[in-house]
């Protein structure tokens, strides 16, 4: 019962690692606000958590959208009468993100407005709420890909957790005396449906794989865990931290054969 009387709100908790969070956080004794733009997974993942004997309930929330942001934020107070812990988690990766000579403007723009500007507005309004519960703990996801360049480029997506990064350092500056702490998750590449069809070919995996020292990939679940403690109380020394989940990548320079 690591987050036993915490209430959390986590954005794009209908997949991949929201998901696995509010399995996760609901069983060590958090009350869940799901909010989502799919409305249907949004609620199954509700339903799991309740079914179990969890507190959850969802909200529609497009991240990118301030009416949204605040939106999500007042339910979980309506809701469970707080919010401890905001997990700014929801992101996009568009299949047509490239390299700066391809991508369309409008690509640019819609990773920024949800990758980037949904974190801001998410501590944009979900900062009052933890001022309001005493203090709380943000935990915005970043990725990897916010320290390292690759040639296999998504420039937006790049440039758009590169932007969490710095922006989560700053709000732990900011906050840090009113107890409430801010950082950054950077997970490594995951075996997440997203991602592995994006790497549709043994070729493609192959060409990351060689670059991680544990040799797979990353499942949701590991994400879920290194989030939790960001969450709960036994990190109350940590804020500002760039909290590097990616199997040794950020490591390495030659990885085993
Ligand atoms: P996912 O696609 O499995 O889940 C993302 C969820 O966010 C979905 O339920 C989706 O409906 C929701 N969503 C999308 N746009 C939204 C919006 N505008 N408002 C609210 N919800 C929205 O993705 P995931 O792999 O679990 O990724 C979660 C986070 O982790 C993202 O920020 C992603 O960039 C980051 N990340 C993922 C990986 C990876 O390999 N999968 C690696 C590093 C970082």
């Amino acid at each position: 019962m690591r987050l036993h009387d915490k209430v959390a709100l986590i954005t794009g908790a209908g997949s991949g690692i929201g998901r696995e969070a509010a399995l996760l956080w609901a069983g060590e004794g958090a009350a869940i606000m799901v909010a989502d733009v799919n409305d249907a997974a949004g609620q199954a993942v509700v339903e799991e958590i309740t079914g179990a004997g969890g507190r959850a309930a969802y909200v529609r929330a497009d991240v990118s959208k301030a009416a949204d942001a605040e939106g999500m934020v007042r339910a979980a107070e309506e809701q469970f009468g707080k919010l401890n812990v905001l997990f700014n988690n929801a992101g996009i990766m568009h299949s047509d993100d490239d390299n700066a000579i391809s991508t369309e403007e409008s690509v640019w723009d819609l990773t920024m407005n949800i990758n980037l500007k949904g974190v801001f507005l998410g501590c944009k309004y979900g900062i009052p709420a933890l001022r309001r519960a005493g203090g709380g703990s943000i935990i915005n996801v970043a990725s990897f890909v916010a320290l390292l360049g690759a040639a296999t480029p998504q420039i937006a997506y790049t440039a758009s957790k590169g932007g969490v990064l710095a922006m989560t350092r700053e709000l732990a500056v900011i906050h840090a005396r009113e107890n409430i702490r801010v950082n950054a998750l950077c997970p490594g590449p995951l075996r997440t449906e997203l991602l592995m069809k994006f790497l549709n070919t043994e070729e493609k995996k192959q060409r990351r794989l060689v670059h991680i020292p544990i040799g797979r990939f990353g499942e949701a679940r590991e994400i879920a865990s290194a989030a939790l403690f960001l969450a709960s109380d036994e990190s109350s020394y940590v804020t500002g931290a760039t909290f590097t989940v990616d199997g040794g990548i950020t490591a390495a320079y030659v990885t085993p054969e």
